[in-house]
């Protein structure tokens, strides 16, 4: 097989393309890890912006809610009836303000 010159050539020769092939395949390794650090990286803050939208989403949420519930609490007293724990449900005297609805409702 390496009985002549020109083998020894031709096997030198593909040798050296080779070698210039495994150095572009380095450099494309190389190029594909570092991208695939950046988009981990985006990836992860991505991840955490959106933990911390959803986070903020349910504390709107919850604030949106609370406020509701003491809209409709302000409405029935409003309507005459106690809103207070003690007295939930009860018809409030002829312009009666009861101090602890109000708190409530404060
Ligand atoms: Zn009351």
């Amino acid at each position: 097989m390496f009985e002549s010159t020109q083998n020894r050539e031709e096997i030198l020769e593909s040798l050296n393309r080779l070698e210039i092939d495994l150095a572009d395949t380095y450099a494309i390794i190389g190029t594909m890890k570092d991208f695939l650090n950046d988009t981990l990286t985006e990836n992860t803050q991505f991840r955490l912006e959106n933990e911390r939208l959803r986070d903020r989403i349910e504390e709107l949420e919850s604030s949106t809610n609370a406020r509701k519930s003491v809209d409709s609490l302000q409405k029935i007293y409003d309507e005459g009836f106690h809103v207070c724990r003690t007295y939930y449900g009860k018809v409030l005297e002829n312009g009666e303000n009861c101090l602890l609805c109000q708190e409530v409702l404060s």
